[in-house]
């Protein structure tokens, strides 16, 4: 296992100490006083552990499955009513009315694609919905150059309601797609904006300490009464085992991995993150973190480096402000950026 020490601002000198000292994961490590919960949501699981704010822990608890609910409705591309769902099946032939939410996560995804150079693209979908990973499949080169035809964001326009109506409305946005393959999927980054909702409740509720987890994102708000989390990252090749772990407070964590949902083909991991250059899954990497202030941005970059590969990532990364990196290459090696502390 490794132990990373952050350089920069998360970790005075004192807590450091207590950080070593004390070594767990955080959601096992509660007394009776934290309160600790899980389920299912969005195709994966919620692991919460928070110190009671100024409300009742049920109701900060019932907040959060709430919001989660609602965007599962709204963005899940299995929802048959979802605003995504309706999007990918009718976008295409006309003009689709989505809600001001929904427009922020494509403006978003529209900035990443631009910050990235296109390796984190939304409409990879248009190529991600011919691959079942449960059943083992994948699309051949004839279908897969057939979809590609539908990727690009610049097949995705979005403009104000109003216009396509002639009638002034408030809020939301008209959504086409200008090809009939074109589709999206927010895979790479809702369920980083799904934290971001859920640490905005906790601290409407008043709660100062928390940990929160939807699948490989996550968020550590305030520190654990005293000493720093231990944020502990998946061994990509080990079920159970964790690789390195992370003593921090105040920050977004989220790590995409190979090994989330994928089928073995010859040895190779046939998984869900696609480089759009190819429409095949992005092969250099195994696993990659990215810590940043906000769980969204921690989100859509780590899908992005885990397409973009060491170099460009990291370089990527040295640009933006407090934001970090750690990846682990296929050869089980591990790169740091230039502002955490690599162990001997
Ligand atoms: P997870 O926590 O689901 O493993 P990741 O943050 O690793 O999420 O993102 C993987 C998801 O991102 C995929 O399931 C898919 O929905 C979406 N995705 C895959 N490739 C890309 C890409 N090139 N750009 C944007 N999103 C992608
Ligand atoms: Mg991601």
């Amino acid at each position: 296992m490794f132990l990373v020490f952050l350089r920069r601002r998360f970790i005075p000198g004192a807590a450091l100490l207590c950080g070593m000292a004390l070594w767990a994961i955080p959601v096992s490590a509660h007394s009776d006083d934290w309160e600790s919960h899980s389920w299912q949501v969005m195709g994966t699981q919620v692991d919460l552990a928070f110190w009671p704010g100024s409300r009742p822990a049920d109701a900060t608890v019932a907040a959060i499955r709430q919001e989660f609910e609602r965007l599962n409705a709204r963005l899940s591309p299995w929802v048959e009513n979802s605003e995504l769902y309706q999007a990918n099946a009718h976008a295409a032939e006309a003009p689709v009315i989505i809600s001001a939410e929904f427009a922020a996560l494509i403006d978003t995804s529209r900035e990443y694609s631009l910050l990235t150079d296109g390796a984190f693209d939304i409409t990879f979908a248009s190529v991600g919905h011919l691959y079942d990973y449960r059943a083992g499949i994948a699309p051949d080169d004839a279908a897969l150059a057939a979809a590609r035809a539908g990727q690009g964001m610049d097949k995705v326009v979005m403009t104000p309601r109003a216009e396509v109506n002639g009638v002034a409305e408030h809020g939301g946005m008209a959504l086409s797609f200008l090809h009939e393959r074109t589709r999206i999927d927010l895979g790479g980054i809702a369920k980083g904006y799904a934290i971001d909702r859920a640490v905005t409740l906790l601290r409407d509720h008043g709660v100062a300490h928390a940990y929160i987890s939807l699948g490989g994102d996550s968020y550590v708000l305030g520190d654990r009464r005293g000493r720093l989390w231990q944020v502990g990252v998946r061994h990509p090749r080990q079920e159970n085992a964790v690789a390195i772990t992370l003593p921090l407070a105040d920050v977004a964590v989220s790590t995409s991995g190979d090994y989330e949902r994928f089928f073995l083909r010859d040895g190779e991991h046939v998984h869900h993150i696609l480089s759009p250059a190819s429409g095949r899954p992005a092969s250099a990497l195994v696993s990659v973190t990215v810590l940043a202030p906000r769980a969204l941005d921690a989100d859509a970059l780590s899908t992005s480096l885990f397409v973009m590969g060491i170099e460009a990532g990291l370089a990527l990364i040295e640009t933006l402000e407090d934001v970090s990196a750690i990846i682990i290459d296929r050869h089980g090696e591990v790169h740091y950026s230039q502002d955490l502390l690599a162990p001997e």
